[in-house]
């Protein structure tokens, strides 16, 4: 099962995927996560994003792509993968045509979580408030720009998997619970 969770930041991939994770022993491959630990370790990659991370803005596609094969790799004899965060870019999901090609893999399912502009910035605020971990682009400003970010660039991608897929609105406006059993409806129809 290869799966894709599309939506602004603060719609609830995250927690999406993490349900999907326990219920279907699937991974989830969050760029967002993958890139926040190379800056924790002080990797190679993570000196080259830690700025970009700061600032809202994308990082280079190549760098992405090359990641995102990585753990294509890696994750091969797992029952599914949850790209969460990644495709965010039209050159990201036309890579991500070309890997899942590469590997004979199908791309079963792309969900899209719809949340209104003004709840994400609420949400986005109060998960910084209560979270432990603090991410330094969860203030007002950064919020501002990756949601900018996110309707620029990431937006078009939209109208490419609707035109070359079933792509599947859900409510994210929704309780967690609800939208969980939408996607698992989701998964198990096509089973
Ligand atoms: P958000 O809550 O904004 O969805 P993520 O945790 O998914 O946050 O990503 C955090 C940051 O990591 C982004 O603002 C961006 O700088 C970088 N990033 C994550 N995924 C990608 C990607 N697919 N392409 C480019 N940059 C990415």
């Amino acid at each position: 099962m290869n799966l894709i969770l599309l939506g602004p930041p603060g719609c609830g991939k995250g927690t999406q995927a993490v349900n999907l994770v326990k219920k279907y022993n699937y991974c989830q491959l969050s760029t967002g996560d993958i890139l926040r630990e190379a800056v924790a370790n002080e990797t190679q990659t993570g000196k080259i994003v830690k700025d970009v991370l700061a600032s809202g803005k994308l990082v280079d596609d190549g760098l992405i792509i090359k990641i995102m094969e990585e753990k294509i790799i890696e994750t091969k004899s797992k029952p599914g993968r949850i790209f969460d965060g990644f495709p965010r870019t039209l050159t990201q999901a036309n890579e991500l045509e070309g890997l899942l090609k590469r590997f004979q893999m199908e791309l079963n399912l792309v969900i899209e979580l719809v949340v209104d502009q003004h709840s994400l910035i609420e949400r986005i605020m109060k998960r910084a408030q209560e979270s432990e971990e603090k991410r330094e682009d969860d203030n007002s400003v950064i919020v501002e720009k990756r949601l900018e970010v996110y309707n620029r660039e990431t937006k078009p991608i939209i109208d490419f998997y609707s035109s070359k897929y079933n792509l599947n609105k859900i409510d994210g406006m929704q309780g967690i619970q609800e939208v969980s059993n939408t996607i698992e409806n989701l998964i198990e129809s096509i089973h």
